[in-house]
């Protein structure tokens, strides 16, 4: 018996008590399950840290210095009468413990809609969703725990394979120790549709030919930082991941795409590609704690789309034929000098750190013409030569990162030949991002308020009241958006939304309605809206989060931005290209 024990003990004669007053009371309506509950209660003797650390010696993992695993509510002293599993302990997750009186949650993300649950906006306290939670917890003595680091330290990794085992497959080691899942080939589409099936997916989005034909799978639930999309296209036909955004993993897959490959991407969404490894560490969990009752509280998809959203065809790009040679030579190193000299004049002072550089070509070489686009993708790049312009003006990075680092592409198929296109026909990459954004209007939120036909104001923009589903279905309609995700009841009464850009998100507090943005983070961002939306939905505060991708947010925008720029050069022609959104 270790120290934790002991103490628990000591607890447990102090607290048992309470337990069966309490279990007697709840037995006047329920008196089948209370017995049970009494049962369990009295023979469980565990504190919260008693579970801890039992967990923990049974995990025999450690975690980083800078974990953010920890007690996030409750005390460490209280009796555990029950855990509930569960990826995201959302309000409805409270409300489902205490109904059957588990009183220690186990998350694997975090309760309080930010990283390491510790962001402390200066509105939170006063937050209603925020404190509405709190209360609830309170009011039910629910511990909540969450377990990532040290779950995830597991090896073979337990999200991976679990994940595999949902979707029905099992995963096998290659000659290069990657974990894939082989499978009979099949057509993408189909593909989608069983792990839509599968998984209760509402809102997947999906890279690639529908008609593809795929056998190797790599899966990459979570987050799914870029280097595994990077480290495992090669060897996959398709990944079918979490969460990787736009302008890392999603942009390489174009690439691979781009350079001849046959891959596709299927996301799935980070909550949605968790339930499974936390599924499995709820069965796992009776194998350390056999006394304690283990529930398994799953989410289920956060978003949704509106209706015909996927219906929607590509946007064509404005196509515009080659021009003529104009006589007045330019070079794009000349151009940009233009760009910094038209800023400062509008008080945007150009910055040391930036990430708006010169990323691939000769910038003194003269250029034919200049195409601004949302993100020089290969096939955007491409269409910018075929269209006369050589010299591309890039919103976002153009190698899958956001500082546009190489070193680690160096032998990268994909990344040799967009290398060697760029090269063949001397084309220049210049990345403006930063100084873009900077100018006062955005050009950025110009062109998308345009686009959406509202009235433009400062901060949040109001409109007439309409619900979560009529505006979702407006915007779809009017952007032509295909792989829109939503999440709150369509039924919500909606007037006062905040417009957000690209990766950049307004947090919604208690004097928004809604968020329109482009991509976000699921868990551990600066504030998790997606679970934020959860729960003042279950606290009777309706609010939504409309993501419209990254893509869709802000390709308006850089033709706003060639618009500009014809005023300032005059020596070639300018042309947008659209990028197009990523997603089938
Ligand atoms: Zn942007």
């Amino acid at each position: 018996m270790d120290p934790h024990d002991i103490h628990s003990m000591l607890m447990v004669s102090r607290r048992r008590f309470l337990t069966m007053a309490g279990a007697g009371a709840f037995a006047a309506h329920w008196p089948e399950r209370a017995r049970v509950v009494a049962q369990q209660g009295a023979s469980s003797a565990l504190t919260v840290e008693a579970v801890m650390a039992r967990v923990q010696d049974a995990l025999g993992t450690s975690a980083p210095p800078n974990s953010i695993d920890g007690l996030k509510a409750g005390r460490l002293d209280a009796v555990v009468t029950g855990v509930g599993v569960t990826p995201i302990v959302t309000m409805e997750a409270i409300r489902r413990a205490a109904a059957s009186r588990r009183n220690l949650l186990i998350s694997f993300e975090p309760t309080f809609y930010a990283r390491a649950d510790a962001a402390s906006p200066a509105n939170r306290a006063s937050d209603p969703v925020f404190a509405a939670k709190r209360a609830l917890l309170d009011q039910h003595g629910i511990a909540v725990w969450r377990l990532h680091d040290r779950w995830l330290a597991r090896t073979p990794d337990p999200m991976i394979d679990a994940f595999a085992d949902a979707l029905g497959w099992r995963t096998s080691q290659d000659a290069n120790a990657r974990h894939r899942v082989i499978i009979a080939p099949m057509t993408l589409s189909d593909l989608v549709a069983r792990v839509q099936q599968r998984l209760g997916a509402r809102a997947l989005r999906v890279v690639g030919d529908p008609a593809l034909r795929v056998s190797r799978i790599v899966l990459s639930p979570g987050p799914s930082a870029p280097a595994v999309t990077f480290g495992n296209l090669a060897a996959a036909d398709v990944i079918i991941a979490g969460e990787p955004r736009e302008w890392e993993g999603v942009e390489y897959t174009q690439d691979a795409i781009g350079a001849g490959g046959n891959k596709a991407m299927i996301i799935v969404g980070r909550l949605l590609s968790e339930n499974a490894g936390m599924k499995a560490f709820a069965d796992w969990l009776p194998t350390v704690l056999p006394q304690v009752p283990v529930e398994w509280l799953p989410v289920n998809d956060p978003y949704w789309r509106p209706a015909g959203a996927q219906t929607f065809s590509i946007v064509a790009p404005p196509s515009q034929p080659p021009a003529a040679p104009r006589q007045t030579v330019v070079t794009a190193r000349q151009v940009v000098d233009r760009i910094k000299g038209s800023l400062a004049a509008l008080n945007v002072a150009w910055r040391a750190d930036t990430v708006d550089t010169f990323k691939a070509g000769d910038p003194d070489r003269p250029i034919t013409g200049i195409a601004t686009t949302f993100m020089a993708t290969f096939d955007a790049i491409k269409r910018s030569v075929a269209a006369g312009a050589n010299f591309v003006i890039s919103h976002e990075p153009t190698f899958y990162n956001h500082l546009d680092t190489t070193t680690q592409f160096t032998d990268d198929a994909t990344f040799k030949a967009k290398m060697a296109f760029i090269e063949e026909h001397h084309v220049v990459v210049f990345r403006f991002h930063d100084h873009w954004h900077a100018k006062r209007p955005d050009g950025m939120r110009v062109a998308l308020i345009r686009a959406l036909g509202w009235p433009d104001a400062p901060g949040t923009v109001t409109l007439p009241q309409t619900t979560l589903g009529a505006l979702s279905a407006e915007i779809g309609d009017k952007l032509k958006v295909r792989a829109m995700r939503v999440v709150g009841d369509p039924n919500a009464r909606v007037s006062r939304v905040s417009l957000g850009l690209g990766y950049g998100n307004p947090q919604l507090n208690d004097n928004v309605d809604v968020v329109v943005t482009g991509e976000s983070q699921e868990a551990d961002s600066a504030w998790d809206n997606a679970s934020y939306v959860l729960d003042a939905t279950a606290a009777g505060q309706p609010k939504g989060l409309i993501l419209l991708g990254h893509e869709q947010s802000e390709a308006r925008g850089m033709d706003e931005c060639a618009t500009w720029l014809r005023t300032i050069v005059t020596e070639v022609p300018i042309t947008f290209i659209r990028a197009g959104e990523p997603f089938n």
